[in-house]
């Protein structure tokens, strides 16, 4: 029975981090490099790179402030 409880405990921890830490996405089209998502962001995840938003995954929180205050939907 114990066996089957830790099999179970570790199928449902595998199933939903990935989901959890799922990483957001800039459309570089729509990105007019205004710097809005840079300042909302504080956890200084953002940097603008040739003239697009780029986030690291690493810093980010999954916050959602960029998304947020994105004038031009950008980030989803
Ligand atoms: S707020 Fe939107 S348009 Fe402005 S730099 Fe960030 S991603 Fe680009
Ligand atoms: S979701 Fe939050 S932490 Fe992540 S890049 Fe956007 S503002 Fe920064």
């Amino acid at each position: 029975m114990k066996v089957l409880v830790c099999f179970l405990l570790i199928l449902v921890s595998s199933c939903k981090s990935p989901l959890e830490k799922s990483e957001l996405t800039v459309i570089n089209d729509r990105c007019t490099s205004c710097k809005t998502c840079v300042y909302s962001c504080q956890s200084d995840a953002i940097t603008i790179i040739n003239g697009v938003a780029v986030i690291d995954p690493a810093k980010c929180t999954q916050c959602g402030k960029c998304v947020e205050v994105c004038p031009t939907n950008a980030i989803y």
